[in-house]
Formats: C-alpha cells, sequence, structure tokens
C-alpha cells in the first residue's frame, strides 16, 4: 500500500509548540478577548491578527520550532512498521514554501533520527491532490481536516486529530488521536 503523510502535527509535533508560542504572543500583545476559534489548525485563523503581524510571528518562530520540536509520539516506531509490513511511504508536505531551509532542517531531522525511509518526500506541496494522483497514493495520513475532505473521494484518508482541531463528523474519514491508532488501522486492513 502507498502511503502518503503530511509532516507538521503528524511526523513533527510543530503544531502543538506553534500552540503554545502563539498563545503566549496573543496574550502578550493583545489581551485575553482576541481569540476567534480554538479549533482552527492556523495560528492565523485562531486570532484577531492582521497579515503583517501574522508573517512576523512565523518568520521570527519558524525554523526555531522546526529544528526543536521533535517527533509525534511513537511516529518514528510506528513507521519503520509500516515499511515492515511492506507499505510504501510518503511525505506530502507544504514544508518548503516558506523557505529552502526548512527542506533542510527536514531532512537533517529525518536522517538523524534514522527515519529516512521514505519512498519520496514531496515538499511545497501547496496542492496535494496532484501528488497523490500521481503517485497512486491509496491512504493519506494529515492533520487537516480540510484536506481529508478534499482528498477522501481519491483515496482513504486519515485525520490525526491530538489537539483541539475541528471534531470529524464524515464517515468516509478515519480519525485517529495517535500513532499507535494508526498501526490498528494498518493491521487491520492487512488481515481483512
Ligand atoms: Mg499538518
Amino acid at each position: 500500500m502507498r502511503i502518503a503523510i503530511d509532516l507538521d502535527g503528524v511526523i513533527f509535533d510543530t503544531e502543538r509548540y506553534f500552540r503554545v508560542a502563539s498563545e503566549i504572543e496573543d496574550v502578550n500583545n493583545f489581551g485575553l478577548n482576541n481569540k476567534i476559534n480554538n479549533n482552527e489548525l492556523k495560528f492565523q485563523e485562531r486570532y484577531k491578527w492582521s497579515s503583517k503581524f501574522c508573517d512576523d510571528f512565523y518568520s521570527k518562530n519558524v525554523f526555531k520550532i522546526e529544528k526543536t520540536a521533535g517527533f509525534i509520539p511513537g511516529a518514528i516506531k510506528v513507521l519503520k512498521m509500516l515499511k515492515e509490513l511492506g507499505n510504501e511511504l510518503y511525505i506530502i508536505s507544504a514544508r518548503g514554501i516558506f523557505s529552502e531551509k526548512q527542506i533542510d532542517i527536514s531532512n537533517e531531522l529525518l536522517k538523524n533520527n534514522d527515519i529516512d525511509i521514505f519512498k519520496k518526500k514531496i515538499y511545497k506541496a501547496e496542492n496535494k491532490r496532484k501528488y497523490v494522483i500521481s503517485n497512486k497514493i491509496d491512504v493519506i495520513i494529515d492533520d487537516n481536516l480540510q484536506i481529508c475532505k478534499d482528498l477522501k473521494n481519491i483515496c482513504k484518508t486519515i485525520y490525526f486529530k491530538d489537539a483541539p482541531n475541528y471534531e470529524n463528523t464524515d464517515k468516509d474519514i478515519k480519525t485517529v488521536y495517535n500513532w499507535g491508532e494508526i498501526y490498528r488501522y494498518f493491521k487491520e486492513k492487512n488481515t481483512k
């Protein structure tokens, strides 16, 4: 099976670090009543921030967080197990759109943690659909519910939800809360 995995919030624990940093930034700059919706995945949509403020916040934090956030618990272990089960692993991530340096950081972290086991690493994927189609992906794993909704008609979709993000009510999209549940999902598929 060809499995495509998102990086931020699925393999790397960056989204939670961004949540911490954005909360502190918001409170310190705008007080306690500036949040719009805590379920939003993107900080740009969680607060009443100007686009300039968002850009400054992002560029101030992005490299530090991407370098130090580390891996989501179980990601390394289960990715290796999925590969051993005979699956082909792909990364499809928007990382790198802001800066090429993000790609170097990602490749280095994967290499240094002995998890550079992917058939292909697709960065700067603004539109994931075309890569899912061209690489004949069977399953995608993403923490962005909208991306799961957009792709559910062309492949199986697993919504990785380990934060306040939106609840999934769509029966065609599988929700998991940790990498152990991802392992269970693929073991069940293999035995059917
Ligand atoms: Mg993500």
